[in-house]
Order: C-alpha cells, then sequence, then structure tokens
C-alpha cells in the first residue's frame, strides 16, 4: 500500500476521500518522482457530486443578485491575496515556473472580476406598449447544475474561465480537474467556502473518463464546458449533445506567427521565444510555428538561437525560464518529434535534448528547441506537439503564409508581425482563426470579451467568458404581460394588432 497523500473530492462543502479503490499518480515534474495520488471517482461519487449540486441549486438560485456578487468580491479579495499559495502548489504538480503560475491565476482572476460585475449582463430587455396595454419583456435564467471538464495545463486558469460566470449566474456546478495536477481545484473550492459560497454550489470530482462520461449522461446536468484535447473535445461535444445537454467543448490548436520582411525582428525573436518556449509550450496559444515570409528567416533564426542560448530550464522554483513536462510520457512524446524532424529532413537548429537543466536528474526535462525548414506534411507541422519544439516554415509571399495558415486544421490563435498597418488590417479580415494579435503572441482575451477558437479548436458555437459565457449559462424567457384596466371590456378572437 502507498503512504502517499491522496488528493480527494469536494462534496457539499467538504473533502470527501475517494472509495472507489481507484487513485491515479501525481508527480512533482521537477523532481521526477510521484508525491501524491489522487482519487478516481466511480458511480457512487459522481452521483453523490451532481446530487449535492442539484440540492443546492434552489437556494442559491434564489439569492439575490446582491448576495451573489458579494460573494464574488469576497473570494476575489481572498484570492489575490493568497494566490502565491495557489501559485505554489501549481508549480509542484504542474512543473511550470512560479511566475509563470502567477500569471495564470492572475487571467484567472480577470474573469472572477468580470463575474463580480455579471449583474450588469443579466439585466433582460422591456418594450412597454408593445401592443395596447400589453408589454414584453426578457430575462435570463441559471440553468441548474453545470459540468466544467478541464486540461491539465491551466489547473486554475482554466476552470476560472468558467465556475465564476456559472456561480454568478446562479448554477451550481461540478468541476471534473484533470487527474495529472488536482489539487488546484481543491484550494479553489475551500477558498469560495471561505468567501461564502454555500456548501454544494461548487464541487470537486476528482477522476478521469468514468467521471466525465458520469457527468456527460447524467440526467441531472445541464451543460458541459470542456477543455482538452481536439478528439476529446469532439467526443464530449458530441456525446453531451446526444444527451441533451448545453455544450461548449474547446480543443488543441498549433498556432502560428505571420513574419512579414517589414516587421521589427527584435520584437518578433523576443515574442517567439516567449510565446514558443513558456510554460515549456504547454498552452493551448502557444506559438508553434514561426511561417518566416523571405527573406526573413536567416536573420530572426539568427535572433532567435542568440535569445535560446540565453533561458535556463529547471525547477520551476528556482527562478529559471522554463520548467519540465508535466510527465515523463508527455516528455517522451514531445522529444520523439525531434526525431521525427530529422527522420522527415527537418534542420534541428538547436536539439533540446542536449541541454543542462537546474533540477533533480530524474526531472521531466526537455530544453527548448528549434526545427527549420518544416515540411508541411511532417508530423512536426500538422499534429499538435505541445512542448518546446518551435518549427520554423518559410514562405515567399504573404498570400502564401495566409494560405498555409487557413488550410490548418485549428483555428484557435494567430499572430501577424509587421509595421504596415494595412497588411495587419487584411490579416484580420482574411485569416480564420478565432483569436488573432497584431504584433502580440498570445493574443488571449481579455475576460470582458469570449475565448475560443475556430474549426477543430472549438466544438459548439460558445465560447468561454465575456458576454458569450455569459449566454452559455443562462436561458431566456420571453413574457408577454397584460394588467387589465378598469375600462377593459368585449371579446376579440384576432391576434391583437395595436
Ligand atoms: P486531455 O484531452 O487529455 O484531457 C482533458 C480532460 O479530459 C481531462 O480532465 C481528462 O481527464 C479528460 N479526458 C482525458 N481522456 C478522456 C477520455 N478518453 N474520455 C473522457 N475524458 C477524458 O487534454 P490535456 O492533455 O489535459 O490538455 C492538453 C490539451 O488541452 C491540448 O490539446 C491543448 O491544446 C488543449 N487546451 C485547449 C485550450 C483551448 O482553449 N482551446 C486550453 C487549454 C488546453
Amino acid at each position: 500500500m502507498s503512504q502517499l497523500p491522496v488528493v480527494p473530492h469536494w462534496i457539499d462543502g467538504a473533502l470527501r476521500p475517494g472509495n472507489s479503490g481507484r487513485t491515479a499518480p501525481v508527480f512533482d515534474p521537477a523532481l521526477g518522482i510521484e508525491t501524491k495520488q489522487v482519487a478516481i471517482a466511480d458511480a457512487t461519487e459522481i452521483n453523490a457530486a451532481i446530487a449535492a449540486a442539484k440540492a443546492a441549486f434552489p437556494d442559491w438560485r434564489d439569492q439575490s443578485l446582491a448576495k451573489r456578487q458579494q460573494v464574488m468580491f469576497a473570494f476575489r479579495e481572498l484570492l489575490n491575496a493568497r494566490k502565491g499559495e495557489l501559485a505554489e502548489i501549481i508549480t509542484s504538480e504542474h512543473g511550470k515556473v512560479l511566475s509563470d503560475a502567477l500569471g495564470e491565476i492572475t487571467r484567472g482572476q480577470e474573469v472572477v472580476e468580470f463575474a463580480c460585475g455579471l449583474n450588469q449582463m443579466l439585466k433582460g430587455e422591456y418594450s412597454e406598449n408593445a401592443s395596447t396595454g400589453v408589454d414584453v419583456y426578457s430575462t435570463r435564467q441559471p440553468l441548474g447544475v453545470v459540468g466544467i471538464i478541464s486540461p491539465f495545463n491551466f489547473p486554475a486558469m482554466v476552470p476560472m474561465w468558467f465556475f465564476p460566470v456559472a456561480i454568478a449566474a446562479g448554477n451550481t456546478v461540478v468541476l471534473k480537474p484533470s487527474e495529472k495536477d488536482p489539487s488546484a481545484a481543491i484550494w479553489l473550492a475551500e477558498l469560495l467556502t471561505e468567501a461564502g459560497l454555500p456548501d454544494g454550489v461548487f464541487n470537486v470530482l476528482n477522476g478521469d473518463k468514468v467521471a466525465v462520461d458520469g457527468l456527460l449522461e447524467h440526467p441531472d446536468v445541464q451543460a458541459i464546458s470542456f477543455v482538452g484535447s481536439t478528439p476529446i473535445a469532439q467526443y464530449v461535444y458530441e456525446t453531451g449533445a446526444r444527451n441533451g445537454k448545453r455544450v461548449q467543448a474547446l480543443g488543441g490548436a498549433k498556432n502560428h506567427m505571420l513574419v512579414l520582411p517589414d516587421a521589427d525582428l527584435d520584437l518578433v525573436a523576443d515574442s517567439a521565444i516567449n510565446a514558443g518556449f513558456g510554460s515549456a509550450g504547454e498552452r493551448c496559444m502557444a506559438i508553434s510555428v514561426v511561417v518566416a515570409v523571405e527573406p526573413v528567416a536567416d536573420p530572426l533564426i539568427e535572433k532567435i538561437v542568440e535569445r535560446m542560448g540565453t533561458l535556463i530550464t529547471g525547477d520551476g522554483r528556482r527562478n529559471c525560464d522554463m520548467g519540465p513536462l508535466v510527465t515523463k510520457v508527455h516528455r517522451d512524446k514531445v522529444a520523439s518529434y525531434i526525431d521525427i524532424a530529422i527522420a522527415d529532413g527537418a534542420t534541428v537548429v538547436v536539439d533540446g535534448r542536449d541541454g543542462t537543466f537546474d533540477g533533480a536528474a530524474d526531472g521531466f526535462w526537455l530544453g527548448p528547441t528549434l526545427v527549420d525548414n518544416v515540411s508541411t506534411s511532417s508530423k512536426v507541422y500538422t499534429e499538435e506537439i505541445f512542448g518546446p519544439v518551435l518549427s520554423i516554415v518559410r514562405v515567399k509571399s504573404y498570400e502564401e503564409g495566409v494560405e498555409l495558415i487557413n488550410n490548418g486544421a485549428f483555428g484557435n490563435g494567430t499572430a501577424i508581425f509587421t509595421n504596415d498597418g494595412g497588411a495587419a488590417r487584411r490579416f484580420q479580415n482574411e485569416i480564420e482563426v478565432g483569436m488573432i494579435g497584431i504584433n502580440v503572441p498570445i493574443p488571449v482575451p481579455v475576460a470582458y470579451y469570449s475565448f475560443g477558437g475556430w474549426k477543430n479548436s472549438l466544438f459548439g458555437d460558445t465560447k468561454a467568458h465575456g458576454a458569450e459565457g455569459v449566454h452559455f449559462y443562462t436561458r431566456g424567457k420571453a413574457i408577454t404581460s397584460r394588467w387589465l384596466d378598469p375600462s377593459h371590456g368585449g371579446i376579440n378572437l384576432g391576434f391583437p394588432q395595436n
């Protein structure tokens, strides 16, 4: 029997140890050792979490808007004061460096702040005297129990894309975090309770496919917000829809940065480094392909390589630039693309396997890697690598670059680097991608806009947070009302017309 601590569930306002007999390992990626296990839910625990959320819904729905808002404000204050604790938890299970973990929390906190003002977005419309003596108005109401299923790469930010909006709108939540880094969700649950959220409004169900399927199939779950890889996003979308649920399923990505010859190459090189190697490339908005319009490739590569030489990869607690990959399995998979690149005739300019690392010998290390002359038929180009492997593809013109990007299967994010406003304007119009940066490498929209891609990066038509998030977690009613005045009388079987 393992003596490691087991991360439990959080159901009805309390920690609930797993009873299924199944657990999964949780690693500290910089140490390369299993430090914890996580409970993997079975049907009893799935039903308990959903039942707690269902029982909490009527009271939470009926709380005044002011009360719901107060809880959000209190949560925001606690989170802001204590986010250092959460960052340490994230680094110890995900591996990203502490400053980046804090950055992810800050982006999640933006959504909490957006939710603090959600009452403004929940207002209905009113038309007085739509017909004589008849008023028509609309209102939006919460759905009930909503499921949130999140990926490993943002264990705090991705849940926070959703639950603040869902809760402020009056729903109750069951969150199923990634089994690779489950502790952030439990920490957030405890903080929500401290902020005054009633028991059962927010529950954390740890688990794997069994828990996901349980949420997708349960009749008491009204809606599912999913973020993860494309094949699972598609599966979640189809299965949820078949079971009559509202689903938004955000999938994988392969984001390109188009560099025109007039761009500021120092800015481009800095941006390529930050967006390619930040969080070890484990970001859905990471840049994984630099599309260089000739003759820009050679001078740009020189600047990128120069900067790569200064990066320190190591334990995220030691002030390094880049941490390890999340698991050994993932590290080995990412490294295998370097062999594929060589086999497919690309030029490996910098091989991250050769690096030195500021951390334990067994950490899941892979240094920043740069591959030039990548063929668009190679798996290095067509597949999402999700690691610190940056590809260069050379093209002859702006048009060739746009065609390349538009032919891609994903459409999450992209960026253009240029000093030509006309070219940038044309790009934002022609490119078939959901989030676009102009001289901005990772164009994650602020919380009061909505986050989501096109094509295989989003199944369903509603994105996260902003107006679309509010719309997703509420449903509309239109009310037609007449109050009789003392002069009323008469029969008329036709439609009222004026
Ligand atoms: P993943 O698809 O493996 O897992 C996501 C969630 O689905 C986890 O909670 C996991 O437990 C669950 N899951 C895994 N396999 C399942 C199965 N067979 N059936 C049902 N549920 C299953 O993704 P990941 O590796 O945790 O995260 C990385 C992926 O997420 C990348 O593809 C990345 O691009 C994507 N991502 C996308 C966005 C976005 O906004 N589009 C944001 C973050 C991450």
